[in-house]
Protein backbone atom coordinates (compact mmCIF):
# COMPACT_ATOMS: atom_id res chain seq x y z
CA UNK A 1 0.00 0.00 0.00
CA UNK A 2 1.61 3.33 -1.46
CA UNK A 3 0.00 4.78 2.15
CA UNK A 4 1.82 2.78 4.83
CA UNK A 5 4.01 4.51 7.35
CA UNK A 6 6.51 2.02 7.80
CA UNK A 7 9.85 2.72 5.20
CA UNK A 8 8.93 0.44 2.24
CA UNK A 9 10.01 -2.90 1.62
CA UNK A 10 8.51 -4.44 -1.65
CA UNK A 11 8.47 -2.56 -5.09
CA UNK A 12 4.86 -2.73 -5.73
CA UNK A 13 5.08 -0.15 -2.85
CA UNK A 14 7.10 2.16 -3.78
CA UNK A 15 6.06 4.66 -6.21
CA UNK A 16 8.30 4.91 -8.91
CA UNK A 17 11.88 5.65 -8.12
CA UNK A 18 12.98 3.54 -11.37
CA UNK A 19 15.97 5.89 -12.39
CA UNK A 20 17.73 5.41 -9.03
CA UNK A 21 16.60 1.61 -8.91
CA UNK A 22 18.47 0.84 -12.18
CA UNK A 23 21.48 3.34 -10.96
CA UNK A 24 21.93 1.47 -7.84
CA UNK A 25 21.62 -1.93 -9.47
CA UNK A 26 24.34 -0.66 -12.20
CA UNK A 27 26.68 0.12 -9.68
CA UNK A 28 26.16 -2.63 -7.92
CA UNK A 29 26.52 -4.95 -10.85
CA UNK A 30 29.63 -3.26 -11.70
CA UNK A 31 31.41 -3.88 -8.92
CA UNK A 32 31.65 -0.79 -7.46
CA UNK A 33 32.57 -0.25 -3.80
CA UNK A 34 30.92 2.61 -2.40
CA UNK A 35 27.18 3.67 -3.28
CA UNK A 36 25.78 7.24 -1.52
CA UNK A 37 22.02 7.39 -1.10
CA UNK A 38 21.37 11.27 -0.09
CA UNK A 39 18.77 13.66 0.37
CA UNK A 40 16.93 15.58 2.96
CA UNK A 41 14.66 13.58 5.41
CA UNK A 42 11.47 11.48 4.05
CA UNK A 43 12.21 11.38 0.92
CA UNK A 44 12.05 8.35 0.68
CA UNK A 45 16.04 6.94 1.04
CA UNK A 46 15.29 3.85 3.75
CA UNK A 47 12.81 2.57 1.69
CA UNK A 48 14.79 2.91 -1.65
CA UNK A 49 17.49 1.10 0.09
CA UNK A 50 15.41 -1.87 1.12
CA UNK A 51 13.58 -2.08 -2.26
CA UNK A 52 16.95 -2.20 -4.18
CA UNK A 53 18.17 -5.25 -1.63
CA UNK A 54 15.51 -6.96 -1.59
CA UNK A 55 15.65 -6.46 -5.71
CA UNK A 56 18.99 -7.04 -6.10
CA UNK A 57 19.24 -11.00 -3.95
CA UNK A 58 22.63 -10.69 -2.55
CA UNK A 59 23.07 -11.00 0.95
CA UNK A 60 23.11 -8.02 2.74
CA UNK A 61 23.61 -6.54 6.13
CA UNK A 62 21.70 -3.28 6.87
CA UNK A 63 22.37 -1.10 9.81
CA UNK A 64 19.99 1.40 11.02
CA UNK A 65 22.78 3.82 12.16
CA UNK A 66 20.69 6.68 13.95
CA UNK A 67 18.90 3.94 16.29
CA UNK A 68 22.15 2.21 17.03
CA UNK A 69 23.50 6.06 18.03
CA UNK A 70 20.37 6.77 20.28
CA UNK A 71 20.09 3.52 21.90
CA UNK A 72 23.85 3.35 22.87
CA UNK A 73 24.72 7.19 22.65
CA UNK A 74 27.67 6.04 20.44
CA UNK A 75 28.56 3.12 18.05
CA UNK A 76 30.49 0.60 19.70
CA UNK A 77 32.52 -1.91 17.91
CA UNK A 78 30.94 -4.83 19.50
CA UNK A 79 27.54 -3.38 18.39
CA UNK A 80 27.97 -2.49 15.38
CA UNK A 81 30.24 -6.14 14.45
CA UNK A 82 27.22 -7.79 15.95
CA UNK A 83 24.52 -6.11 13.95
CA UNK A 84 26.49 -6.71 10.81
CA UNK A 85 26.74 -10.68 11.59
CA UNK A 86 23.62 -11.19 12.27
CA UNK A 87 22.14 -9.08 9.43
CA UNK A 88 24.44 -10.83 7.01
CA UNK A 89 23.86 -14.11 8.20
CA UNK A 90 19.93 -13.41 8.11
CA UNK A 91 19.46 -12.85 4.50
CA UNK A 92 22.34 -15.83 3.75
CA UNK A 93 19.80 -18.24 5.81
CA UNK A 94 17.34 -19.17 3.45
CA UNK A 95 20.36 -20.92 1.19
CA UNK A 96 21.75 -23.81 3.62
CA UNK A 97 24.82 -24.22 1.70
CA UNK A 98 25.60 -20.78 1.49
CA UNK A 99 24.73 -20.89 4.83
CA UNK A 100 27.16 -23.42 6.23
CA UNK A 101 30.45 -22.30 4.05
CA UNK A 102 29.51 -18.76 5.30
CA UNK A 103 29.60 -20.14 9.25
CA UNK A 104 32.70 -22.51 8.41
CA UNK A 105 34.67 -19.16 6.89
CA UNK A 106 33.83 -17.05 10.14
CA UNK A 107 34.49 -19.99 12.76
CA UNK A 108 38.21 -19.41 12.34
CA UNK A 109 37.70 -15.91 13.70
CA UNK A 110 38.75 -16.17 17.50
CA UNK A 111 36.40 -15.65 20.30
CA UNK A 112 32.78 -15.48 18.00
CA UNK A 113 30.45 -18.12 18.59
CA UNK A 114 27.44 -17.96 16.77
CA UNK A 115 24.05 -19.37 16.99
CA UNK A 116 21.38 -19.20 14.43
CA UNK A 117 21.28 -15.60 14.08
CA UNK A 118 22.94 -14.81 17.54
CA UNK A 119 26.54 -13.87 17.61
CA UNK A 120 28.48 -13.55 20.62
CA UNK A 121 32.15 -12.37 20.93
CA UNK A 122 34.34 -13.54 23.81
CA UNK A 123 37.10 -10.84 23.01
CA UNK A 124 36.65 -7.55 21.41
CA UNK A 125 35.79 -8.36 17.65
CA UNK A 126 37.93 -7.06 15.01
CA UNK A 127 35.56 -5.42 12.44
CA UNK A 128 38.32 -5.42 9.86
CA UNK A 129 38.84 -9.20 10.26
CA UNK A 130 34.98 -9.87 10.15
CA UNK A 131 35.04 -8.14 6.83
CA UNK A 132 37.68 -9.99 5.51
CA UNK A 133 36.00 -13.21 6.05
CA UNK A 134 33.03 -11.69 4.36
CA UNK A 135 34.72 -10.80 1.45
CA UNK A 136 36.65 -14.14 0.94
CA UNK A 137 33.10 -16.01 1.55
CA UNK A 138 31.44 -13.76 -1.65
CA UNK A 139 34.58 -13.77 -3.51
CA UNK A 140 34.41 -17.82 -3.09
CA UNK A 141 30.76 -17.42 -3.99
CA UNK A 142 30.97 -15.45 -6.70
CA UNK A 143 28.91 -13.04 -4.71
CA UNK A 144 28.39 -8.84 -4.03
CA UNK A 145 28.29 -8.75 -0.14
CA UNK A 146 26.47 -5.30 0.53
CA UNK A 147 27.13 -3.86 3.56
CA UNK A 148 24.12 -0.68 4.05
CA UNK A 149 24.36 1.69 6.92
CA UNK A 150 21.52 3.97 7.32
CA UNK A 151 22.33 7.56 8.13
CA UNK A 152 25.62 6.45 8.06
CA UNK A 153 26.26 10.46 9.58
CA UNK A 154 25.88 9.05 12.81
CA UNK A 155 28.93 6.94 12.32
CA UNK A 156 30.83 9.88 12.73
CA UNK A 157 29.62 10.37 16.18
CA UNK A 158 31.74 7.75 18.10
CA UNK A 159 35.47 7.67 18.78
CA UNK A 160 36.13 5.01 16.55
CA UNK A 161 37.57 5.95 12.70
CA UNK A 162 34.55 3.62 10.96
CA UNK A 163 35.72 5.94 7.95
CA UNK A 164 39.54 4.36 7.90
CA UNK A 165 37.62 1.22 8.36
CA UNK A 166 35.74 1.82 5.34
CA UNK A 167 38.34 2.86 3.12
CA UNK A 168 40.40 0.06 4.21
CA UNK A 169 37.42 -2.35 2.94
CA UNK A 170 37.09 -0.15 -0.51
CA UNK A 171 40.42 -0.51 -1.17
CA UNK A 172 41.36 -3.84 -0.61
CA UNK A 173 38.14 -6.31 0.18
CA UNK A 174 36.64 -6.15 -3.94
CA UNK A 175 33.47 -8.65 -3.10
CA UNK A 176 31.74 -5.94 -0.50
CA UNK A 177 29.53 -3.00 -1.88
CA UNK A 178 29.07 -0.14 1.11
CA UNK A 179 26.17 1.95 0.86
CA UNK A 180 25.47 4.82 3.15
CA UNK A 181 22.46 7.05 3.25
CA UNK A 182 22.28 10.41 4.49
CA UNK A 183 19.59 13.09 5.56
CA UNK A 184 22.56 14.93 6.68
CA UNK A 185 23.93 15.30 3.40
CA UNK A 186 26.67 17.30 4.27
CA UNK A 187 27.51 15.95 7.65
CA UNK A 188 27.86 12.56 5.43
CA UNK A 189 30.56 14.16 3.48
CA UNK A 190 32.68 15.74 5.98
CA UNK A 191 32.51 12.36 7.95
CA UNK A 192 33.34 10.50 3.79
CA UNK A 193 35.91 13.45 3.42
CA UNK A 194 36.25 12.11 -0.60
CA UNK A 195 37.54 15.61 -0.74
CA UNK A 196 39.89 16.27 1.67
CA UNK A 197 43.20 15.11 1.65
CA UNK A 198 43.28 14.66 4.97
CA UNK A 199 40.73 11.90 4.96
CA UNK A 200 41.37 8.22 4.92
CA UNK A 201 38.65 8.11 1.97
CA UNK A 202 40.33 11.09 0.30
CA UNK A 203 39.97 10.69 -3.41
CA UNK A 204 38.05 7.47 -3.62
CA UNK A 205 35.07 6.95 -6.36
CA UNK A 206 31.44 7.06 -4.85
CA UNK A 207 28.80 6.34 -6.97
CA UNK A 208 26.21 9.68 -5.69
CA UNK A 209 22.39 8.67 -6.32
CA UNK A 210 20.72 12.04 -5.27
CA UNK A 211 16.97 11.72 -4.63
CA UNK A 212 14.67 14.34 -5.33
CA UNK A 213 11.26 15.61 -4.20
CA UNK A 214 8.36 15.01 -6.49
CA UNK A 215 7.34 16.97 -9.35
CA UNK A 216 3.90 18.09 -8.98
CA UNK A 217 2.22 15.82 -11.51
CA UNK A 218 3.90 13.17 -9.82
CA UNK A 219 2.72 14.24 -6.10
CA UNK A 220 -0.86 14.33 -7.68
CA UNK A 221 -0.33 10.77 -9.17
CA UNK A 222 0.98 9.53 -5.73
CA UNK A 223 -1.87 10.67 -4.17
CA UNK A 224 -4.37 9.64 -6.57
CA UNK A 225 -2.88 6.19 -7.07
CA UNK A 226 -2.79 5.42 -3.38
CA UNK A 227 -6.07 6.50 -3.18
CA UNK A 228 -7.08 4.51 -5.59
CA UNK A 229 -5.70 1.52 -3.89
CA UNK A 230 -8.33 1.87 -0.80
CA UNK A 231 -10.95 2.71 -3.17
CA UNK A 232 -11.55 7.02 -2.54
CA UNK A 233 -11.62 9.46 -5.00
CA UNK A 234 -11.21 12.88 -3.16
CA UNK A 235 -12.11 16.22 -4.67
CA UNK A 236 -9.56 17.56 -7.52
CA UNK A 237 -9.17 20.73 -4.88
CA UNK A 238 -8.40 18.81 -1.86
CA UNK A 239 -5.10 17.02 -3.79
CA UNK A 240 -4.08 19.77 -5.53
CA UNK A 241 -4.13 22.02 -1.90
CA UNK A 242 -2.04 18.97 -0.30
CA UNK A 243 0.32 18.92 -2.67
CA UNK A 244 0.41 22.68 -2.91
CA UNK A 245 1.36 22.79 0.96
CA UNK A 246 3.57 19.10 1.30
CA UNK A 247 5.32 20.03 -1.95
CA UNK A 248 6.71 16.54 -3.56
CA UNK A 249 8.32 15.56 0.03
CA UNK A 250 6.81 12.13 -0.44
CA UNK A 251 7.40 11.29 3.47
CA UNK A 252 4.03 14.23 3.83
CA UNK A 253 2.42 13.02 0.79
CA UNK A 254 1.83 9.51 2.51
CA UNK A 255 1.07 11.17 5.80
CA UNK A 256 -1.38 13.11 4.04
CA UNK A 257 -3.02 9.90 2.59
CA UNK A 258 -2.60 7.52 5.27
CA UNK A 259 -4.64 9.84 7.27
CA UNK A 260 -7.16 11.02 4.72
CA UNK A 261 -7.27 7.70 3.43
CA UNK A 262 -6.48 4.85 5.65
CA UNK A 263 -8.14 6.97 8.90
CA UNK A 264 -10.82 8.40 7.41
CA UNK A 265 -10.46 11.64 8.01
CA UNK A 266 -11.94 14.73 6.02
CA UNK A 267 -9.13 16.57 3.80
CA UNK A 268 -8.88 19.61 6.56
CA UNK A 269 -8.47 17.29 9.70
CA UNK A 270 -6.18 15.47 7.92
CA UNK A 271 -4.25 18.44 7.01
CA UNK A 272 -4.52 19.43 10.99
CA UNK A 273 -3.58 16.08 12.02
CA UNK A 274 -0.55 16.03 9.94
CA UNK A 275 0.99 19.89 10.78
CA UNK A 276 0.43 18.08 14.87
CA UNK A 277 2.19 14.87 14.23
CA UNK A 278 5.14 16.83 12.24
CA UNK A 279 5.51 19.36 14.69
CA UNK A 280 6.40 16.98 17.50
CA UNK A 281 8.62 14.66 14.78
CA UNK A 282 10.54 18.16 13.70
CA UNK A 283 10.83 19.41 16.87
CA UNK A 284 12.29 15.91 18.32
CA UNK A 285 14.26 16.05 15.50
CA UNK A 286 15.53 20.16 16.09
CA UNK A 287 16.09 19.47 19.59
CA UNK A 288 19.38 18.10 20.01
CA UNK A 289 20.75 20.59 17.54
CA UNK A 290 18.99 23.73 19.40
CA UNK A 291 20.43 22.29 22.76
CA UNK A 292 24.22 23.15 21.05
CA UNK A 293 22.48 26.44 20.27
CA UNK A 294 19.32 27.96 20.87
CA UNK A 295 20.70 30.48 17.65
CA UNK A 296 19.85 27.82 15.50
CA UNK A 297 16.29 27.84 16.29
CA UNK A 298 15.83 31.43 15.98
CA UNK A 299 18.19 31.12 12.72
CA UNK A 300 15.38 28.67 10.94
CA UNK A 301 12.77 31.39 12.39
CA UNK A 302 14.38 34.52 10.46
CA UNK A 303 14.94 32.46 7.46
CA UNK A 304 11.11 31.06 7.94
CA UNK A 305 9.43 34.44 7.92
CA UNK A 306 11.24 35.64 5.01
CA UNK A 307 14.93 37.02 5.57
CA UNK A 308 17.03 35.72 3.23
CA UNK A 309 20.32 37.12 3.02
CA UNK A 310 22.81 36.49 5.57
CA UNK A 311 22.73 40.25 6.79
CA UNK A 312 18.61 39.96 7.12
CA UNK A 313 18.95 36.52 9.20
CA UNK A 314 22.18 37.95 10.97
CA UNK A 315 20.00 41.53 12.08
CA UNK A 316 16.96 39.31 12.89
CA UNK A 317 18.94 37.15 15.47
CA UNK A 318 20.70 40.12 16.76
CA UNK A 319 17.09 41.18 17.52
CA UNK A 320 15.98 38.64 19.60
CA UNK A 321 19.41 37.55 20.93
CA UNK A 322 21.71 39.89 21.48
CA UNK A 323 25.17 40.20 19.30
CA UNK A 324 26.66 37.44 17.79
CA UNK A 325 29.90 37.65 15.76
CA UNK A 326 30.49 37.19 12.33
CA UNK A 327 32.45 33.97 12.30
CA UNK A 328 30.14 32.46 15.04
CA UNK A 329 27.19 33.55 13.09
CA UNK A 330 28.56 32.10 9.69
CA UNK A 331 29.46 28.85 11.31
CA UNK A 332 26.24 28.00 12.72
CA UNK A 333 24.34 28.51 9.40
CA UNK A 334 26.71 26.40 7.32
CA UNK A 335 25.99 23.78 10.47
CA UNK A 336 22.43 23.87 9.06
CA UNK A 337 23.28 23.29 5.62
CA UNK A 338 25.00 20.50 7.09
CA UNK A 339 22.21 19.09 8.74
CA UNK A 340 19.98 19.68 5.67
CA UNK A 341 17.63 22.37 7.71
CA UNK A 342 18.52 24.90 5.02
CA UNK A 343 19.98 25.18 1.57
CA UNK A 344 21.78 27.98 -0.51
CA UNK A 345 20.87 28.94 -3.88
CA UNK A 346 23.40 31.90 -4.68
CA UNK A 347 23.30 34.49 -1.78
CA UNK A 348 19.77 33.13 -0.54
CA UNK A 349 19.11 30.64 1.90
CA UNK A 350 15.58 28.69 2.32
CA UNK A 351 13.81 26.18 4.24
CA UNK A 352 13.52 22.91 1.78
CA UNK A 353 10.99 21.35 3.46
CA UNK A 354 7.69 23.36 3.69
CA UNK A 355 6.39 21.65 6.81
CA UNK A 356 9.86 21.94 8.55
CA UNK A 357 9.11 25.67 7.55
CA UNK A 358 5.34 26.50 8.51
CA UNK A 359 6.64 24.84 12.02
CA UNK A 360 9.24 26.98 12.71
CA UNK A 361 7.69 29.83 11.44
CA UNK A 362 5.10 29.22 14.49
P1 LIG B 1 13.88 8.73 4.41
O1 LIG B 1 14.62 7.49 4.75
O2 LIG B 1 14.46 9.47 3.25
O3 LIG B 1 13.67 9.65 5.58
P2 LIG B 1 11.61 6.95 4.20
O4 LIG B 1 12.04 5.87 3.31
O5 LIG B 1 11.58 6.67 5.66
O6 LIG B 1 12.43 8.30 3.91
O7 LIG B 1 10.17 7.39 3.71
C1 LIG B 1 9.39 8.38 4.35
C2 LIG B 1 7.93 8.02 4.19
O8 LIG B 1 7.57 8.07 2.82
C3 LIG B 1 7.55 6.62 4.66
O9 LIG B 1 6.24 6.70 5.15
C4 LIG B 1 7.59 5.78 3.39
O10 LIG B 1 6.68 4.70 3.45
C5 LIG B 1 7.14 6.78 2.33
N1 LIG B 1 7.81 6.61 1.02
C6 LIG B 1 9.08 6.93 0.72
N2 LIG B 1 9.37 6.73 -0.58
C7 LIG B 1 8.24 6.26 -1.13
C8 LIG B 1 7.87 5.88 -2.46
N3 LIG B 1 8.73 5.97 -3.49
N4 LIG B 1 6.60 5.43 -2.66
C9 LIG B 1 5.73 5.36 -1.64
N5 LIG B 1 6.00 5.72 -0.38
C10 LIG B 1 7.24 6.18 -0.11
MG1 LIG C 1 15.49 6.90 6.50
Amino acid sequence: MLFDLQPKTKREDLYDRENELREFRSAVNLGENLILLLGIRRLGKSSLLNVALTELGFPYAKIDVRSLYFTHGSIPQEILAQKILSSFLSTVKPHKSLLLRLEKTLSSIRGLRISGLSVEFERKPDLAEILEKINSWAENENLRAIIAFDEAQYLRLSGIRYDGLIAYAVDTLPAITFVLTGSEVGMLQDFLGLEDPKKPLFGRYAREIVLQRFKREESVDFLRKGFGEIGIEPAEKEIEEAVERLDGIVGWLTMYGYLRGVRGLSHSEAMDELFNMAEKLIREELSSLIQNSRRYGVILKAVAMGNTRWSTIKEYVEFKMGPVNDAKFSILLKNLLKYGYLEQRGNEYAIPDPVVKEVVRN
